[in-house]
């Protein structure tokens, strides 16, 4: 039975796309709490929750994204910020400078 929530241009898209590049898709897409604080500010901050461990982290960050390459191609490059609390990457940002993390309490927690 058909999926009737994918749109033509969708299923078209996934037709055109090597398997390897929509199952990175996917794994873009999986769901993430983050909110954004002061944005209209010289320093922003974000709370997310860890990708890993979902450990509620506060991080102020500053500046533009910095574009460089990625396989040859121009790229915005992603700074990685490290999780206090199981010390994998919690997620990436895509701005000039990371300026501090602070682990709290997630507010998504129930
Ligand atoms: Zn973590």
């Amino acid at each position: 039975m058909a999926d009737t929530s994918v749109n033509p241009e969708q299923a078209y898209k996934s037709q055109k796309a090597s398997k390897p590049h929509t199952q990175k898709l996917e794994s873009a897409e999986r769901f993430q709490h983050i909110k954004f604080l002061d944005c209209d500010k010289p320093v922003s901050r974000i709370i997310f929750e860890c990708w890993h461990c979902f450990q509620g982290i506060i991080c102020e960050y500053t500046g533009e994204p910095v574009i460089g390459e990625y396989k040859g191609r121009p790229s915005i490059i992603q700074i990685p910020v490290q999780c206090p609390n199981c010390e994998k990457t919690a997620i990436k940002l895509n701005t000039g400078e990371v300026l501090s993390k602070t682990a709290i309490p997630s507010p998504w927690e129930q």
